[in-house]
């Protein structure tokens, strides 16, 4: 499968790791929109948010959990950000679950 972060979990790509686990990777977004801008993923290859089902979404409480923990570790006592952006109209440009930890500094107060 031709998956840019199945990649990076494999290793074939290389990327700044914040937390991994059997589960689990996290890693600094390359192209950074926050002082702090980390991708949370599953290993297993999910899609998106719109490909979870009963099966498969166990995972999400787990990467929830080391959410707040990462956002802790990276000292966003003041709030932050949680994203997952999914298909077209939501401007998904990989089609591998992740959730954007955003951070750092007052976000703006749209969504959208
Ligand atoms: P999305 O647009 O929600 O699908 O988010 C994909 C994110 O992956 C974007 O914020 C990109 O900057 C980020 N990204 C793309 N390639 C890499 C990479 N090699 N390492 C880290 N982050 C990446």
């Amino acid at each position: 499968m031709d998956c840019l972060f199945c990649k990076i979990i494999a290793g074939e790509i290389p990327s700044t790791k914040v937390y991994e686990d059997d589960k689990i990777l996290a890693f600094r977004d390359i192209a950074p929109q926050a002082p702090t801008h980390i991708l949370v993923i599953p290993k297993e290859h999910i899609g998106g948010v719109d490909e979870l089902n009963a099966e498969n979404s166990a995972v999400v409480a787990h990467i929830f959990a080391k959410i707040a923990e990462i956002a802790k570790a990276e000292g966003l006592k003041d709030g932050y950000r949680v994203v997952s952006n999914i298909g077209e109209h939501g401007c998904q440009s990989v089609r591998h679950l992740h959730f954007h930890i955003l951070g750092g500094k007052q976000l703006g107060g749209e969504m959208v």
